[in-house]
This record gives structure tokens, sequence and C-alpha cells, in this order.
């Protein structure tokens, strides 16, 4: 295998990793955390400074935690390690996050949308108390012990109600795989802070 035909495997296995996951920023992510596992030869400014600042943002955008100043660093980053970079690695990496970028799942993001769910601080398990027939099933279900209710007996006139204790909930969706009344729902960021913001 010659050194170039090397340079595209590897390009590719990065490719493929990014692949496992759904949402495009945690795709960019793998990108970059992938270029940075390499070697780092140091010969181009944009690429040997910059990445290491986009993977900080994009982290952040990951996270729940950024602003449009974090897209726009991010792709002006990735725009001078595309026209600056002497390797394919860090021009494929610059095209790939500069893709990403135009796609707007960026942007959505720091809007508290992540149209995969992956993001997990962007997303929220709720039950609806007017759906939930008290069954149990998803209490059986959480392994992580963070619904707290009472099962409906007959011989019970008061019940606690079904709720989610969100410090506890890994945001797994198995209460919501075996609620078969639809009563819990999984909200987004935007949907949580658009809640609050009417019931304030
Ligand atoms: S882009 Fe490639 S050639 Fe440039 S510093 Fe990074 S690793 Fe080295
Ligand atoms: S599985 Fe659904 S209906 Fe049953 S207790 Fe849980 S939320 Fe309520
Ligand atoms: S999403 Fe998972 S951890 Fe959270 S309440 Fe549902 S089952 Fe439990």
């Amino acid at each position: 295998m010659t050194e170039k035909e090397s340079k595209q495997v590897k390009m590719e296995d990065v490719q493929a990793k990014a692949d496992e996951k759904k949402c495009p920023v945690q795709k960019s992510l793998v990108f970059i955390e992938e270029f940075l596992a390499g070697p780092m030869c140091g010969r181009c400014f944009p690429c040997s400074m910059g990445i290491y600042e986009a993977r900080i943002r994009t982290a952040r955008i990951v996270e729940g935690t950024a602003a449009d100043e974090d897209i726009e660093t991010i792709k002006k980053i990735s725009s001078h390690m595309q026209v600056a970079s002497m390797c394919k690695k860090g021009k494929d990496t610059a095209k790939y996050l500069l893709e990403q970028i135009d796609s707007n799942e960026f942007a959505d993001h720091i809007s508290g949308v992540c149209s995969s769910n992956e993001c997990i601080e962007q997303i929220k398990y709720i039950i609806i108390p007017e759906n939930c027939t008290m069954c149990g099933d998803c209490l059986d279900a959480c392994r992580d012990n963070a619904i707290i209710g009472e099962k409906k007996k007959a011989y019970l006139s008061g019940y606690m109600p079904f709720e989610i204790v969100q410090k506890r909930c890994t945001k797994c969706g198995e209460c919501m795989k075996v609620c078969k009344h639809g009563a819990v729902r999984l909200i987004s960021a935007k949907e949580m802070a658009e809640a609050e913001t009417v019931g304030a």
C-alpha cells in the first residue's frame, strides 16, 4: 500500500466511526477527535492552533452550552484549514465540518434542537399526567430509579402520580418504549425553554 492509499484508508476509518453517530454535530466531533488523535506536524497554523479551539466549541454545542459565536468561530477555523492545510486529513476534516455547519444542524442545536435526539443535554423525558393510567410499566423498565409514582390498586383511592426525576434520568428512552398509553413524551430543550417562558 502506498503512503497516499494508507492516508485514504485512515479517513475512511474516521468516516466509519462518525457513521456510528446519528447527530451531525457529534459526527463532527468524532472527525475532530480523530484528527487530534493522529500525528500533528504543526506545519499549518490554522490546523495546529485552530483545531483545539474547534474541539472546545463543538463540544459546547453537543452539551447545549454554546452560542452563535461558537459556530462562527468553528466556521472560520474550518475555512482557513481547508485553504491552508497541507495534508489530506486536514482538508477532509475542514470540508466535513463546513458541510455540517451549512446543513444548519449546528444552528439548530443552538436553538435547543438535536434532530436525532442523540445529544442528551438537548432532550428531556416527561410524563403527561392526563394520559398516564398508573400502570407502572415505566417504573419497572427504568434501570436508573428515575421514576417515582404508585401503581393503581383497586383498594386505594389516593395515588402518588408518576413523574420522572430529571437529575436521575440518563435519557435511555426505555420508559417511552414500554408506555402503551403515549404518556411519556420526549421534548427538546427548545420546547422546555418555551414552556418555562409561558409558565413564567
Ligand atoms: S493540516 Fe496536516 S499538514 Fe497541516 S499542521 Fe495539520 S497535520 Fe500538519
Ligand atoms: S407506563 Fe405510561 S401509563 Fe404506565 S405509569 Fe408509566 S407513564 Fe403512566
Ligand atoms: S429515560 Fe430511561 S432513565 Fe430516564 S426515566 Fe425513562 S427509563 Fe428512566
